[in-house]
């Protein structure tokens, strides 16, 4: 027989069924996302750096000037955070001051 009072038991299921109903709707925050690791072999594919400074502009197929994941049109997430959700790469977080081939501007 458990040791749970009858009332404690309903309370606690109670607290458990809400946490399991609002997680589902929960956002992605950057926060929560594991950060690309530019070996991942998808990152790499799209020769994606956490440092976009390194890239050399001769070799981007844009020629927008100033390129970085906080101004690429595919970035989610807040302005000033050093790492946001990215639409190419789902469920990890890209740094605000990297880079990727598919790069593209804000309308
Ligand atoms: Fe950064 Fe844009 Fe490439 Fe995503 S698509 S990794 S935001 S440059």
């Amino acid at each position: 027989m458990s040791t749970i009072p009858r009332r404690k038991f309903i309370q606690l299921s109670a607290v458990a069924a809400a946490g399991y109903l609002v997680q589902p709707g929960r956002e992605a925050r950057a926060d929560d996302l594991p950060h690309l690791s530019a070996d991942d072999p998808m990152a790499s594919a799209m020769k994606y750096t956490d440092d976009a400074s390194t890239v050399d502009a001769a070799s981007r197929t844009n020629p927008a000037a100033d390129q970085s994941c906080a101004n690429c049109a595919l970035v989610q997430g807040a302005d000033g955070e050093a790492w946001r959700p990215c639409q190419i790469f789902p469920g990890k977080a890209v740094a605000a001051a990297g880079w990727c081939s598919v790069w593209a501007p804000k309308a």
